[in-house]
């Protein structure tokens, strides 16, 4: 074999690995209503035929109203017998956040830690509290554990891609707006479909617990909610043929994005999805602390610098920090 031929064959070897590899994105043609049977579905994975059980949400006004900041004492001066000192004097500030979503909280694989944008918010907290980033416990929660965690306590705070909504305020308190996402739609780069609009009938999957769920039993167009415990589930599920498309927040899609090149976020926003940090219900003083926190963040280019740190390559230049509102 001569030395030109050698190399091609090799070269013809190396793209039929890439593409055993990468090969999931390729057969377009498979119709998602009809699953292959033998490949399994993520665990808990589940059409919904009812919508999802969200109860009438009250009129709160706006519930992105939150409470004005407090002062910012130091670390080694919190007021005794405050929500603060009694978190310091456990030793760790327990967070509630996600591994699975790629730049928000998610584990990187080549350090094991969960890192991301929510989480270097939580160290902002627990620096604010010890004096120290690292005075951290992470607790992994799905997002219908986020509430269940924060009323019973297992948790001191939630920063896991949350939305501030009426119903929430209902069990939970919630921080001023830290960032503010939008719902779109991820599918398949060949599969022409252009939003939520196009997918009446379609299957579109979204985790339990989400707003994103609901918001797609809502959708005129009257697709198929498809629940997973995880973001990733969801991921798997397109790649699968399993599902047609997944709906939720343009920061966690630019996540799934990224790990699949032949997905494509598409559509006009479907609501808008701003987050708060969420706390125990009645924790006025911690609210209050929290947002002193995050307005600091805001004003000395903290916030941006963390912007530019996780996710300016997906999402574009920073937006301005989003602005505080406040109810008191
Ligand atoms: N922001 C939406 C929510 O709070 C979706 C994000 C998520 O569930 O992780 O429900």
């Amino acid at each position: 074999m001569n030395r030109r031929r050698t190399r091609r064959t090799a070269l013809a070897a190396v793209l039929a690995a890439l593409l055993l590899v990468t090969g999931c994105g390729a057969d377009e043609t498979v119709s998602p209503s009809e699953p292959r049977a033998e490949v399994p579905r993520p665990a808990d994975a589940k059409e919904l035929t009812e919508p999802p059980d969200t109860p009438e949400a009250p009129d709160c006004g706006d519930p992105t109203a939150s409470l004005r900041p407090g002062s910012l004492p130091a670390p080694n001066a919190l007021p005794a017998g405050s929500t603060m000192a009694k978190i310091r004097a456990k030793g760790k500030l327990v967070v509630g956040v996600d591994q699975n979503t790629f730049r928000f909280g998610f584990r990187n694989p080549f350090t094991g830690n969960v890192e991301g944008f929510d989480i270097d918010m939580a160290k902002e907290i627990a620096e604010a509290i010890f004096g120290t980033p690292n005075a951290l416990q992470l607790r992994i929660l799905t997002s219908s554990q986020r509430i269940p965690a924060l009323k019973e306590g297992t948790v001191d705070i939630v920063i896991r891609t949350m939305s501030i909504t009426c119903d929430r305020l209902k069990d939970v308190d919630f921080s001023s707006v830290y960032y503010r996402a939008n719902q779109l739609v991820l599918v398949k780069k060949a599969s022409g479909i252009t939003g939520i609009d196009t997918l009446g009938g379609k299957r579109v999957c979204a985790t339990e617990g989400s707003t994103s769920l609901t918001n797609i039993a809502q959708a005129a167009a009257k697709p198929v909610p498809v629940q997973v415990p995880n973001w990733t589930d969801c991921l798997v599920m397109l790649q699968q043929n399993q599902v047609d498309a997944i709906s939720t927040d343009d920061t966690i899609l630019a996540g799934l994005s990224a790990q699949d090149p032949f997905t494509k976020v598409v559509g006009e926003p479907i609501d808008d999805e701003p987050y708060g940090m969420a706390m125990p219900k009645g924790q006025t003083d911690f609210v209050r602390f929290v947002n002193a926190v995050i307005q600091r963040m805001r004003t000395d280019g903290t916030w941006t610098a963390t912007y530019n740190r996780w996710l300016a390559d997906l999402l574009g230049a920073p937006p301005a920090p989003p602005a505080a509102k406040y109810r008191d």
